[in-house]
């Protein structure tokens, strides 16, 4: 701890307002997961990242750093961390999750903005938070409204790189998405000083599909009629996913793995009597596990999520057979726009992809969660919920920000729900 204290001070960051952050999260770490039962002895692995989120990462990053590495930090599902990575760079994805960077963020962003953003800017200027501190350069992406005027400020503060997402998904929109990524590579490769070879490119994007890989083995247990893990602590692996080194990850999410593998054979139930949950919607940036907390204590197991800590973030792998390097820039292009974002349109593969994960993991029922403020997941609920109703699969809405204020509240209406489910 005395050691996080020196690389915090030597960071910028401001250390009183830090020491009240980490004042709270041992408090809620316990509360939501130590609180479980029957919990994955492997979870120890993630447990452990959790525990000393601002301490173990960040100073391997330093460390990094020390010996001429740069980092970049990111913020969205749609940026390839494969083309960092060959750079010889590391991608981090820089968390928003709580309510602790929010009135920062207020002090620049009108309140009726979503949380998320909020807390992006709330981390950075507040100077609470070793990743964004660490980050040499940020990579923003034009997604929403919110995001795309927010990274406008944020890059008054550290460099920011602008990726042009396309928000439809002709063929012009792939070819417009593959320029973005040549554009990222000159970026990178101007800040790390490193070329992206074919071989390295070929190599990173073998090691990020092992990556999406493990997270779809870890998901396709939870396909088992029992639940061999708690949608909580599943959230936290996808949340860590975003941040960890990919190639331990990997590693430790197979070892996982092998023991959910054990439990499935052995019918170990996490939740015995609990409906089974697909969640939809918006990100839980760490550490947001408000909504899985109320679900799983309110008689539900949430068995999936379609989000981009979910099914978003590892479905589809990066087609392999790309020999050029224009070959393999297209296929990054290729499966990064397969992701199904609310800020496409139109955006029916989502609901598709809803229905189909439904089925798929055989739940009961979907609650389709968004952040205040965020109008593009909140308009498709609409759609959302007419797809599920002509599919016979009852949904419940859910809009919340992440504040405790309305937790007793959505309680109430999720046991209700849960109730209605047979
Ligand atoms: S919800 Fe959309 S904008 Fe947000 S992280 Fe996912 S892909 Fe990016
Ligand atoms: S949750 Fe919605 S409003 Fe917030 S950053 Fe994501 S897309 Fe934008």
């Amino acid at each position: 701890m005395a050691d996080n204290q020196k690389m915090w001070g030597e960071l910028g960051m401001n250390l009183e307002l830090h020491d009240q952050l980490c004042a709270v999260l041992p408090g809620a770490v316990g509360d939501v997961f130590m609180s479980q039962e029957n919990r994955p002895e492997k979870m120890d692995f993630f447990d452990m990242v959790l525990a000393d989120v601002h301490g173990i990462r960040p100073a391997e990053l330093i460390e990094f750093k020390k010996n001429g590495g740069k980092v970049f930090g990111t913020f969205c599902a749609y940026v390839p961390d494969e083309v960092i990575f060959a750079a010889g760079g590391i991608a981090t994805g820089l968390c928003a999750g709580s309510q602790f960077w929010v009135p920062g963020g207020e002090r620049y962003l009108p309140a009726n903005t979503c949380p998320l953003i909020k807390a992006m800017l709330g981390a950075r200027f507040d100077r609470t938070c070793p990743f964004y501190r660490t980050a040499d350069m940020y990579i923003g992406e034009n997604t929403c409204d919110g995001k795309k005027k927010a990274y406008e400020i944020l890059g008054t503060d550290v460099p920011l790189h602008i990726m042009d997402l396309p928000q439809m998904k002709r063929d012009v929109d792939r070819e417009k998405w593959a320029y973005e990524i040549k554009e990222l590579i000159k970026v990178v490769e101007k800040e790390t000083g490193n070329k992206v070879t074919e071989e390295n490119l070929a190599q990173w994007i073998k090691n990020v599909n092992a990556k999406r890989t493990a997270l779809k083995r870890l998901y396709d247990l939870r396909k088992s009629a029992k639940a061999p893990i708690s949608g909580t602590d599943t959230l936290l692996v996808s949340q860590i996913a975003y941040y960890d080194d990919p190639q331990r990850f990997t590693q430790m999410t197979n070892i996982l793995c092998d023991e959910l593998e054990q439990r499935v054979a052995d019918g170990v139930d996490v939740a015995p009597g609990a409906k089974r949950i697909l969640v939809s919607g918006t990100p839980m940036a760490i550490p947001n596990w408000k909504m899985h907390n109320i679900i799983e204590t309110s008689g539900g197991v949430v068995v999936c999520e379609e989000t981009c800590t979910g099914t978003r973030y590892f479905e589809n792998n990066v087609d392999e057979s790309g020999k050029t390097m224009d070959e393999m820039i297209q296929n990054i292009a290729n499966r990064y726009m397969g992701i199904n974002c609310a800020c496409f349109t139109p955006n029916e593969g989502r609901f598709d992809d809803v229905i189909r994960l439904a089925k798929e993991y055989n739940v009961d029922g979907v609650i389709d969660i968004h952040l205040k403020f965020c109008q593009t997941y909140d308009i498709e609920g609409y759609t959302l919920a007419q797809r599920l109703e002509q599919a016979g699969i009852k949904m419940l809405s859910i809009e919340t920000d992440y504040t405790d204020n309305d937790a007793s509240q959505i309680k109430t209406r999720v046991e209700a729900f849960i109730e209605t489910l047979e």
